[in-house]
């Protein structure tokens, strides 16, 4: 037994609490938002500010182990709750800026799409003169979903663009076969296991299918995907479950971005793998031995379910090969993450 407390009240939080119940533990979520969709399956829930300090000082002391799904908390505030935290604030610190996540990468030997940073129109007429468009134009922090992003077609495009306060970053639009990530979870003894890599499909930056099994290109291209993936978890001293997002292109896996946490591509991994992403951050992060990462079907699919299309969730359950997950979230906004169904094909040996 014991507490783990977990940074953010969303979708990911709600599928970790549960994982930790199972394994006897109680989650106390800590979230600035009073619609936490984890609160609801958790012992305790605070309901506070990012920054503030004494609320996050009242939380770990409640807590063994403080753990995050959502990767935008300010790290500053988490100073205090450092021994506690896993994995450690510099995981954050790298994924929370795009600028530091691509150079942090290219130091460890991927190779990312090509970039500039951009402060003013000068620098982007600047960044597309030199890496050439089309492109995209991305805040460094807080996009998730494909939020804060701009596509530019062409030179012409940048005049319309009104950049943002927000630092941002332009990089070169991958012409790549297929997406794909690398999801992977290290215990404190430094051991990885990588679960099997979905081919993810993306609709309007939001992911919309995930599916096994990879295509061969992605087969042969996960070596060195998996390569980078560990050497960045080894070189942060990461503890629990990190994924990378890569471009399968002609010239091998371009690296997208890093997410130092469970993530929507491995939702599968719930029916599909012997131990899900959420059971296997859970026992990273508390010592525990690590489960069997292994595929148990031989097709499996994760669609997710956006917006209204969740009001008809239910009929999908007619369907004795889906396994339905509602987040439990009240509105049924346009482009918002509302669940997802996993089904699996034949059963491996
Ligand atoms: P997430 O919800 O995964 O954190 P995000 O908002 O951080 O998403 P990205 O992963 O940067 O966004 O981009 C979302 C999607 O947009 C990518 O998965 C890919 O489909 C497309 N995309 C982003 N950058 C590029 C690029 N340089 N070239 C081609 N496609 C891109
Ligand atoms: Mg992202
Ligand atoms: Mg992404």
């Amino acid at each position: 037994g014991g507490t783990i407390g977990i940074l953010g009240g969303g979708q990911l939080g709600r599928m970790l609490a549960m994982a930790a119940a199972q394994l006897g533990y109680r989650c106390h979520i800590y979230a600035p938002d009073r619609e936490s969709v984890a609160a609801e399956v958790s012992a305790e829930f605070t309901c506070a500010a990012w920054n503030d300090e004494i609320a996050i000082a009242t939380f770990a002391q409640d807590c063994d182990v403080i753990t995050f799904e959502f990767e935008n908390v300010p790290v500053g505030p988490l100073a205090s709750l450092a021994d506690k935290l896993a994995p450690h604030s510099r995981a954050l610190e790298i994924a929370q800026d795009r600028l530091h996540e691509k150079g942090f990468a290219e130091e460890l030997g991927g190779r990312p799409a090509p970039y500039m940073p951009v402060h003013s129109a000068e620098d982007l007429v600047a960044a597309i003169d030199r890496i050439g468009a089309p492109g995209i134009l991305k805040t460094r922090a807080d996009g998730y979903d494909g939020k804060g992003q701009w596509r530019i077609g062409s030179a012409r495009d940048a005049d319309a663009i009104r950049l943002p306060d927000a630092a941002t970053i332009y990089e070169g639009l991958v012409h790549f076969s297929a997406e794909f990530s690398v999801i992977l979870v290290r215990g404190h003894d430094g051991e990885v296991r990588f679960w099997d890599s979905a081919e993810n499909v993306h609709d309007h930056g939001i992911l919309s299918k995930s599916s096994l099994p990879p295509s061969a290109q992605i087969l042969d291209q996960l070596e060195q995907a998996r390569t980078l993936a560990s050497g960045i978890a080894a070189s942060l001293g990461y503890v629990g479950v990190l994924t990378c997002e890569f471009f399968a292109t002609d010239a091998g896996p371009v690296f997208n971005e890093m997410a130092p946490r469970v993530h929507n591509s491995g939702h599968w991994t719930i029916e599909g793998a012997a131990t899900s992403q959420f059971e296997n951050h859970i026992r990273a992060i508390c010592g525990l031995p690590l489960g069997s990462t292994a595929t148990i079907a031989a097709e499996v699919t994760m669609a997710n379910i956006v917006g209204p299309d969740a009001l008809s969730a239910h009929e999908m359950l007619g369907d004795p090969a889906a396994h339905l997950h509602l987040y439990g979230k009240r509105e049924a906004r346009e482009g918002r993450k509302m669940g997802h169904v996993t089904r699996l094909g034949p059963a491996t040996e």
